[in-house]
Order: C-alpha cells, then structure tokens, then sequence
C-alpha cells in the first residue's frame, strides 16, 4: 500500500514517502457548520483513507468566548451521518489525544517557553490602548497595521519592572525582520512572501490560552498530521505557520489549500444560496450520499465526465493533486440533482427504511397508525412514488392519500373541460360498476377495463388532421382526483393496485356523492 496521496496511477512518484498519511479535521465549534464546511472534512478523510493512513478529529476549543454549545456534538453527528468515520478524537481516543486543545493548555504555555528561551518569542507587555492607538496611527500614515515590536527589544530590567506592575503578557513570536520566506503550496507551487511585511503574531493570549494559529501549529505537529488540508483563505498566514515551524526546527505538514466555495453569481456563500448547517439538510430529507457526492466535486474532478462517486469509489480514486485551484460554485440545484438520483438508485427496502421516519413525523395522525400495520404496503406506495421524490421529506405530502380513509379535496377538482358535473356524475354511476366487475385487480387489467369503457362511451377527441381518437384525459383524471385528491399522481393503473380494489370503489362512490351534490347544490 502507498503511504503517499495520490492516485494508482501516480504512486511510483511518491514512492520515497515513508511516513504514513495523517490528516485531521479541526473545527472550531463556534457554531453549526454549514454543508460546504464539509468538504474539507470529506478531502482530508479521502486523503486518509485513500492511503490507508488515519483521519484525526482535534476540536479547536480555545476561543472560549465564541463557544457554541452544542456544536462539538452536531459537528460530530453531521461527520458520521455522512459517513467520515474518524480514528482518533474526543470521543474515541487514541495515542496522541487529548483531541480537545482546551485540555492541552499546558503545552502550548510549555512549547512557548521553549521559543523563548531560545529567542524566538518573547513577551510583549503592551496595553489595548496602545496597540490601538498604534494602529490609528498606522492607518493615518497609511502604513499597513502590524504591531510595531516595541517589546521585542526590552531589556531583562524593563521586563522585570512590568512583570512587577502586575501587567500579564502575551506571548508573541518573533518573526525574522529581513529577507524573504518562501512557502512551498503543493498545488500552487512556492510563494514568497516579504518578512517586512509579516509582523510578529502572538502566539499565547493573556489568560494563557493560545491563539488559534499556535495551537493549530504546536497539535498538527505532535499529533504527527502529515497532511493538512484548509481553505484557500489560510494562504496569507501561510508563510507565519512555515516561520514557526523552522524556528521549531519541526518539518512541516504539507498544506493542500482547496479552493473558495462560492455561490453561483460569484459572491460570497450566504444562507439563501443553500448554505444551511448541514443537520439541515438531513431532516430535510437529503441522502448523506447525495451530498458527500456533491462535495467531492466542489473543487475536484476526477476526470470532465465521471459524476457519480460512492464513497468507496471516491476513497479509491482521490487523488488530491487533482484538487482545483479555481474557486468551486456551490450549486443548490445540482444537490438537488443529485439528491433525485439517489433517491431512484435506492432498493425498495432501503427507500422505505429511510423514508419511515419522515413519514412517522409528516402524516397526518391517523394515517400513522394504519401503515404501521403494513410495511409492505408502505414499500409498495413508496416505489410508486420514488421517480417523484426530490427529497425524502416530500413523501408525507405526495402520499398522504394512501394512508387515510378518504382524500380530502374540492369537488370541482373532479371536473374538467367539457366535463361539467352532470357528466362526471353519470361517468362515475357506470364506471364503478365496471371496475367492480373486474376479477383481476392488476395494472394490465385495469388498465384494458378503464381503455375499453372510453371507448364504449365515446369519449373521444379530435386530432389536428381533423380525425377522431379516443379520450382517456377525462375519465383518468376523474378517477386520479377521485381516489387521491390530487391532479398529479403515479401512473394510474399502479396506483388503483397499490390502493386495492376495495379503497379505490369506495373513494369513487363518494367522489360520486359528491359531484352528485355539486349537480343539485343550488346556484352551481
Ligand atoms: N479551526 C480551524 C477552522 O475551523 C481549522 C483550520 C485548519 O484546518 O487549520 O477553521
């Protein structure tokens, strides 16, 4: 097995890696991760898997202001809906743990000290106030802001008069003053960047915690990642990440920056483009499969025509050189798509497993009850309807009618064009007897029985070269509305086997009540 990312096909390339591939996905549980934050998940676990390396989950909790409780917990149930099974992590452990940073307090203050004491941070004493007032000043000379290093150069002295005043420091890492750092992107290839134009980032915070950056810095290298795979917007602290690093004398995981997601008229994703937390999306009724297919193409390809990935087949064709360097445009519509032929692709069995629960929650309560009784029945009603289904979640509305007594509908929904209510009513006087003679209840004999009573009753129409050709419109769509309510339904003749013989003649001997009332009601 290669320890290296990269397709079959380009292994032989990598083949001095020895390491094996370590990815992690780090979320700052400051909220509800929206579904295109997933991508990142679901590359770093292909990265993993495809290797047969391990996916870590480190939970970046230090910011403990922007804290969002509940969000560690959904953050890990959206992961494991889609099926991004991790390794190591808060809840299962493992040797480099512990995965919460809010537990690792005392290294990074230890790692921090280490970069002192070799000259490479110091501690910085400066106020709010001045940091402030240095930054106005900063923008007034139209200077970029950056702090100024004033305590860079304190002696032991002056630092021992702070410490006394009682001021608590930051730590902020000393960044070299001259020259270049060169950053090498694995897909973009070497940037540089001007070390006048980095200034010094602080690396511990006054209550001692660390900041975002170092944290990331200090875990990704004892929790030996060698892969780390984060947004596009990461690249301008790129070239800080790489200082520490050497300062650390530490090798340094290779970056994959993917690209921005953005929304299709090219502007920042917003809710309204679809940008919902992705727990949304699951009691909406989208398939996890739908969606990590959707992600995997939001900046990779694995060729311009192949589509459809099952995670297996993703794990076995990731190549993350194939990740694009051109922002990816979320598409609600493609999910949606996607979202459709998944939902046809699944069995009988696994559509009505899935979709159970959405009908215990979306039907009406008394058609709860009756299709407990009968999981066959509910299979056979949710074949019926699976070409239909967008999502999962549309199947309360479209089915509803087969799980209750009677349909619910306005009368006049029976009436048509050239259909008024005397007729519909004589139609389903001599219908009813018709269908209730037939011995067989199956599509191919209903649907002669329904074909042969238009034509003895001559329901026909003209075509356009003047000739005349019978008219299932009329009787169809009075047998449709009477038996569901609804003008769009399955086909026909699968619909009336499915809702038994029974169901079917007493819907259409009150559907003939009620045009019959229509007929009489007065002012009609
Ligand atoms: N905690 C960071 C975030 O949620 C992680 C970024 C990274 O992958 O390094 O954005």
């Amino acid at each position: 097995m290669s320890d290296t990312l990269s397709s079959p096909t380009t292994q032989a390339e990598s083949a001095s890696v020895t390491r094996p591939v370590r990815t992690r996905y780090a979320p700052s549980p400051t909220g509800f991760p929206h579904i295109g934050n997933y991508r990142t998940a679901l590359f770093e676990w292909l990265a993993a898997r495809h290797t047969g390396g391990q996916f870590v989950l480190r939970v970046e909790d230090t910011d403990r202001k922007r804290l969002v409780p509940g969000s560690i917990e959904a953050i890990m149930e959206g992961l494991r809906w889609l099926g991004l099974t991790w390794d190591e992590g808060p809840d299962v452990g493992g040797a480099y743990g512990p995965y919460l940073q809010s537990e690792r307090k005392s290294l990074y203050r230890e790692y921090a000290d280490k970069l002192i004491a070799q000259g490479d941070a110091y501690t910085c004493y400066c106020s709010e106030e001045r940091l402030e007032q240095m930054r106005a000043e900063q923008i007034a000379r139209k200077e970029p802001p950056g702090y100024d290093r004033r305590c860079r150069y304190l002696t032991q002295e002056e630092r021992a008069a702070r410490e006394s005043e009682g001021i608590i420091p930051v730590v902020r890492f000393a960044a070299p003053l001259e020259g270049q750092t060169v950053y090498s992107d694995y897909l973009r290839g070497d940037l540089t960047f001007d070390n006048r134009t980095i200034d010094d980032m602080i690396l511990l915070k006054s209550d001692g915690l660390p900041t975002y950056n170092f944290a990331n810095i200090v875990d990704d290298h004892l929790m030996d990642i060698t892969h780390v795979i984060r947004g596009e917007e990461y690249i301008s602290s790129a070239p800080r990440y790489a200082q520490v690093y050497r300062a650390f004398g530490w090798e340094e995981p290779t970056v994959i920056h993917v690209p921005l997601v953005l929304a299709p008229d090219r502007s920042k994703l917003a809710k309204r483009h679809g940008a919902l937390p992705l727990l949304e999306y699951r009691d909406m009724g989208y398939l996890p499969e739908a969606i990590t297919n959707f992600l995997l193409l939001l900046g990779w390809s694995y060729d311009d025509k192949t589509e459809f990935f099952t995670l297996d087949e993703m794990v076995r064709v990731f190549d993350d050189k194939r990740i694009s360097v051109s922002p990816a445009i979320f598409d609600k519509g493609r999910l949606d798509w996607f979202n459709g032929v998944y939902i046809r692709k699944l069995s009988p069995e696994e559509l009505t497993t899935r979709t159970l629960p959405f009908l215990r929650a979306g039907l009406p309560e008394v058609a709860r009850e009756r299709f407990d009784l009968d999981p066959a029945y509910v299979t056979r009603v949710l074949t019926l309807d699976q070409e239909r289904l967008k999502t999962l979640a549309d199947a309360p509305r479209l089915t509803a009618y087969f799980f209750i007594e009677q349909p619910e509908y306005d009368a006049t929904l029976l009436l048509g064009k050239n259909f008024d209510a005397p007729r519909a009513a004589e139609t389903l006087r001599t219908l009813i007897p018709t269908l209730e003679g037939l011995a067989t209840w199956e599509p191919e004999a209903i649907l002669a029985t329904l074909d042969a009573y238009v034509v003895n009753q001559g329901f026909i129409r003209k075509k356009a070269d003047g000739s005349e050709v019978p008219d299932r419109g009329p009787v169809f769509m009075l047998v449709r509305v009477g038996v569901s309510g609804r003008k769009e339904t399955p086909g026909l003749p699968e619909m009336l086997t499915v809702l038994g013989k029974e169901r079917t003649l007493a819907r259409l001997r009150a559907a003939q009540e009620k045009v019959t009332a229509l007929e009489f009601a007065p002012g009609e």
